[in-house]
């Protein structure tokens, strides 16, 4: 995804306090992507800037469509971060500099690791299914991590940890001792977790870790809160497990991760930590060969929006 701000200052985001066993709700809010894909930008917020390395969390769909690309983004770059393509109907094509082609289904990921620097584009194939709804993440790399050669890896399958009849299928780090495949630089868990039936159940957690849930689908309640549709909740560190109270048909994300502990700056698809480096890194993709070219995507690239580096805390 792409399109991180409206607007042209960066976002600072400290690392949060990590408050024992709250329950924080933070309402997503609107936002067009590129191509004009509207989605519900649930991190990062005013009052949430990240859950662990997860600093990026947009929801869309489900959507229908007939003739046309609900997804339809052009080449664009990133730094210091991953992107994870999770989705739960329809299909998306990412192309890459790295020469990566690579069509996404649902229970599939898609993970690219952006390191020092990496374009790509993200559409809806012309042949699909005419569906589509999806969550869009991205994970900070740590300081020691971040400025590694970029890379790009496709997870065809991922475990699957019960909950009573609640299915989470892990797709980053580990959740109650199932771990997932995928590349990961931070103690980290991200999971999509759904219920087959009326239930309610309960998953150990690692309580140094702080979680978020966001519902995607259905009717979810966590002790005696009813989760609110296109709201992350934020859940604090220091809990043993989670009980969730769950209606047949029902979907949540679930998130978590050690607390990041590391100042980061965002604006647009970069994250880095000086103004400096994204200055450069706009420059970079503005007048330089950094990034590479996306040869396999047809379509003009994204032009950088115009940048003044004055860190906005309440733009989210
Ligand atoms: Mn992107």
């Amino acid at each position: 995804m792409s399109d991180l701000m409206p607007t042209a200052d960066a976002l600072e985001c400290p690392p949060g306090v990590a408050s024992a066993a709250v329950i924080e709700s933070h309402p997503a809010r609107e936002a067009d992507l590129p191509g004009g894909l509207t989605v519900r930008r649930a991190l990062p917020r005013a009052g949430r800037r990240m859950v662990g390395p997860w600093c990026f969390l947009d929801h869309y769909g489900p959507l229908a469509f007939g003739a046309g690309k609900p997804m339809d983004i052009g080449p664009h770059p990133h730094i210091g971060l991953q992107t994870v393509t999770w989705l739960i109907e329809g299909e998306a094509l990412h192309t890459d500099s790295l020469g990566s082609e690579r069509l996404i289904r649902p229970g599939q990921l898609n993970l690219m690791t952006a390191g020092l620097g990496i374009s790509h584009a993200e559409e809806t194939p012309s042949r699909n299914s005419g569906r589509l709804h999806g969550v869009q993440l991205w994970v900070a790399l740590p300081d020691a991590r971040r400025h590694e050669s970029p890379s790009f890896d496709h997870y065809p399958e991922l475990p699957v940890v019960m909950a009573g009849t609640c299915r989470a299928v892990v797709l980053m780090g580990e959740l109650n001792g199932v771990r997932s495949p995928a590349k990961v630089y931070s103690r980290i868990m991200g999971a999509d977790i759904s219920a087959p039936a009326d239930d309610v159940v309960e998953l150990p957690l690692d309580p140094s870790f702080e979680h978020a849930v966001m519902l995607i689908d259905g009717h979810v309640a966590l002790a005696d809160r009813v989760l609110a549709p296109a709201t992350l909740y934020y859940l604090g560190t220091g809990r043993e497990e989670l009980t969730l109270a769950v209606k047949k048909g029902s979907r949540i994300v679930f998130l978590g991760g050690e607390p990041f502990g590391e100042r980061i700056l965002m604006w647009w698809n970069f994250v880095a930590r000086t103004p400096e480096e994204i200055r450069k890194a706009r420059d970079d993709w503005e007048h330089g060969d950094r990034f590479g070219s996306v040869p396999a995507h047809i379509g003009d690239r994204i032009p950088a929006p115009p940048l003044t580096l004055r860190a906005a805390r309440e733009q989210a």
